[in-house]
């Protein structure tokens, strides 16, 4: 079943065009990846999913609903991003509980969801510390349990493991894989990191220049490469 659905999307920042007429169909549960060097649009797509962006034209649908025109909070998606945007003066409960807060759900509700949310990213009693007492790989799996409080539509990852050293990164790229399967999410994940997607993703889309130079999963990607720039980013010299 198709859940997310990108149809022609277009946006120029001034002159430069970064999105150029991108389609897109995404299933229900699928783990996708936008792969690509820096500069060739991915964060700008998934900023127009999350609803951060407008485009010049094209259409985003979630579920079959139009949502292009949908403000970021009514979209329901979860986002994490690479700099972990938490909040320091705010407690690790605190940080996770705020998307619900904001939606103004019943305080025991917040508290039993915030619980689980922990829970899962292996966090429990560890809510009461404060942000700059963690570790970073800590700090990343409290902005994972904020995303996920929520009990979001579809999870949208912008290099969420960037910025941590390379064993935590091989921990969190199986963490990330084994919530979305258990409770079937669709995830949108951005990274440059070509091991990562390969790795990690069902499918996964090369960008270059605004548009998808190449669709498929990993194994055909990597095997069959559908153009040089496509073989030069996947390829074992990379
Ligand atoms: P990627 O995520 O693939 O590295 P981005 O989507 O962040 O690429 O950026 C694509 C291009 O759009 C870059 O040239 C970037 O400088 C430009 N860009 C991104 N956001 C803006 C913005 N808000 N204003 C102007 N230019 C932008």
């Amino acid at each position: 079943m198709v859940h997310i659905s990108i149809r022609d999307l277009t946006k120029s920042f001034g002159s430069l065009t970064v999105l150029d007429r991108v389609n897109l169909e995404i299933g229900e549960g699928e783990l996708f990846f936008l792969l690509g060097p820096s500069g060739c649009g991915k964060t700008t797509l998934l900023r127009h999913i999350a609803g951060f962006y407008q485009p010049d034209s094209g259409q985003i649908f979630l579920d079959e609903e139009d949502v292009t025109r949908l403000p970021a909070h009514k979209r329901g998606t979860g986002m994490m991003f690479q700099s972990y945007a938490l909040w320091p003066h705010l407690n690790v409960a605190q940080n996770v509980a705020f998307g619900l807060e904001e939606r103004k759900r019943p305080r025991p509700e917040i508290e039993q969801r915030v619980a689980d949310a922990l829970d899962l990213v292996q966090l429990s009693g560890l809510g009461t510390r404060r942000i700059a007492q963690l570790s970073g790989g800590q700090q990343q799996r409290v902005a994972l349990a904020r995303a996920l409080v929520i009990r979001p539509r579809c999870l949208l990852l912008d290099e969420p493991l960037s910025n941590l050293d390379a064993k935590l990164r091989h921990e969190m790229r199986s963490e990330i894989r084994r919530i979305c399967k258990e409770f079937g999410l669709t995830g949108i994940y951005v990274t440059h990191d070509r091991d990562e997607a390969l790795s990690m993703a069902d499918r996964l889309a090369i960008m270059d220049g605004g548009r998808i130079a190449q669709l498929g999963t990993p194994e055909e990607v990597y095997r069959h490469p559908a153009s040089p720039m496509v073989a030069e980013f996947i390829g074992e010299t990379n």
